[in-house]
């Protein structure tokens, strides 16, 4: 068949969900654990061991000559010291997480003072502070010590009961993958409503919204991003046009709730809570007319919630029952027209990626469509009975998926490109295309491969954010 994908990737980062009054219990810490502590391109420049008393593994990241990439974390936990030690080989700036079972992380040399608030809550890919140099000098090559610098890198060390080990011998079973991959990366909202129009949004690190667009040939505003709409993200966002020149931007905010913001045509409207929400990763979205919204989330309790409004917004229909299911990242949500709904999961059992269709009727249930995703999926349509899905796989590569005939049967998983640290975002703005956004591995040259206008040295991957890895520089 005749595909023909515009393929474009930003430099992004990570991610979030939900809700009301489930009584399903948190999910059980599972093992193994860890994802990469960052979501650059990196070098592991010394190891558990490399000598003598070295009880970590040191990573160079991104650019090595400067810091400031992002040190995430690599499990949820509960940041239980966090320090500056100052002075030759010393740990700088630095944290530790609790992951329970015993498990427990450190982060050395951070730019500055951690970015996260002593205490529980910290999600796995969340910010914790920025590759430094802190602690410095230190010595290169012990014993003689004659080589003393102070290169940026992040120290990463792993402890089981309280004696530090190294994380990479598969018998110890602490990466979540083998070999490592990133953790969920921020995803990016993206919607458009004219064939040569897409609209991008992106959480930058100030924890605000930010937005670009392509108005058929360049985007815009040229070389930045327009700022200005403030807020506070937990996440990336969601977006959606219902119709020409309108933009609906979805968000949890920092308490965990969802946030709207919209695009009027002439003027972003402020930002509105959508009530009784509570989220535990980032909102999906989708619109089948002028006046409909679908929202989905996964809620606090890791079930697939709905809400709906058919008014553009003004009011909702209120959260619906407990669609079920166990969920360990956001949803993605597309739609062909009035009354149908598809609607895609990453399953916390086993990562696999489920669906749930509603045509009006009972929604028709989780049901599996295997796979081992990284991320949450991401879904939309170009034609009545057509789906496409795209995943982040396990390994960090991205995978297709689609339907021909409203989703009755799925084409299997194709390997789409490669390297991607977040969900990808995906839209279509005319019949036969899409687009699709995701975070990039920095700068390592291999995703894509599809031909593309801006090849960047990734085959059908365009970035759109220039560089840097992280999301957008402050406003
Ligand atoms: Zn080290």
């Amino acid at each position: 068949m005749a595909r023909s994908f515009s393929l474009v990737v930003t430099l992004l980062l990570t991610a979030l969900a939900l809700f009301i009054g489930s009584s399903r219990p948190a999910s059980a810490v599972t093992d193994p654990i860890y994802t990469l502590p960052f979501f650059a391109q990196y070098m592991k420049t010394c190891g558990f061991g490399c000598y003598s008393g070295h009880l970590g593994t040191d990573y160079q990241l991104g650019d090595p000559s400067v810091g400031g990439e992002w040190v995430v974390a690599a499990a949820d936990g509960t940041v239980f010291l966090t320090g500056y030690v100052k002075g030759p080989g010393q740990a700088g700036h630095y944290m530790e997480i609790d992951h329970s079972n015993g498990r427990q992380t450190r982060y050395l040399h951070l730019q500055s003072a951690p970015a996260v608030a002593f205490g529980p809550g910290v999600s796995r890919g969340q910010l914790l502070g920025y590759e430094g140099n802190s602690g410095s000098p230190w010595c290169q090559d012990p014993p003689a010590c004659n080589d003393w610098q102070s290169p940026y890198h992040l120290h990463f060390e792993t402890k089981i009961n309280g004696t530090a080990v190294d994380p990479y011998p598969p018998a110890n079973q602490l990466w979540s993958t083998d070999p490592p991959s990133y953790a969920e990366g921020e995803s990016v909202g993206v919607t458009s409503w004219a064939s040569n129009r897409l609209d991008v949004f992106v959480r930058g690190n100030n924890g605000q919204l930010y937005h670009k667009w392509w108005n058929g040939s360049q985007w815009n505003p040229v070389g930045s991003w327009e700022g200005g709409h403030g807020g506070c993200l937990l996440g990336g966002p969601a977006a959606v046009s219902r119709m020409a020149n309108r933009i609906d931007v979805f968000v949890r905010w920092c308490d965990s709730t969802l946030y709207k913001r919209s695009w009027d045509g002439t003027q972003w409207l402020p930002w509105q809570p959508i009530p009784g929400s509570c989220l535990k990763s980032e909102p999906a979205v989708a619109s089948w007319s002028s006046t409909r919204l679908d929202l989905f989330v996964r809620g606090c309790y890791d079930a697939l919630h709905w809400n709906y409004s058919n008014n553009g917004g003004v009011s909702w229909a209120g959260w619906q029952p407990d669609l079920g299911g166990c969920l360990n990242a956001a949803p993605g949500a597309a739609t062909w027209g009035g009354n149908h709904l598809a609607v895609f999961v990453r399953r916390c059992e086993d990562n696999t990626l489920h669906r749930n269709f509603y045509f009006g009727g009972p929604w028709s249930g989780f049901v599996g469509l295997g796979g081992c995703l990284g991320s949450g999926p991401g879904a939309d349509s170009w034609a009545v009975n057509r789906l496409d899905v795209f995943i982040r796989g396990c390994s960090d590569f991205m995978w297709h998926n689609y339907s021909s005939n409203g989703g009755t049967t799925f084409s299997g998983f194709i390997e789409a490109t490669g390297c991607i640290t977040s969900g990808a975002g995906v839209t279509s703005r005319m019949y036969n295309f899409l687009d699709i956004f995701a975070a990039a591995v920095e700068e390592t040259g291999i995703c894509g491969r599809s031909p593309g206008p801006e090849a960047l040295g990734r085959p059908g991957w365009t970035s759109v954010l220039g560089h840097d890895g992280c999301l957008l520089t402050d406003a």
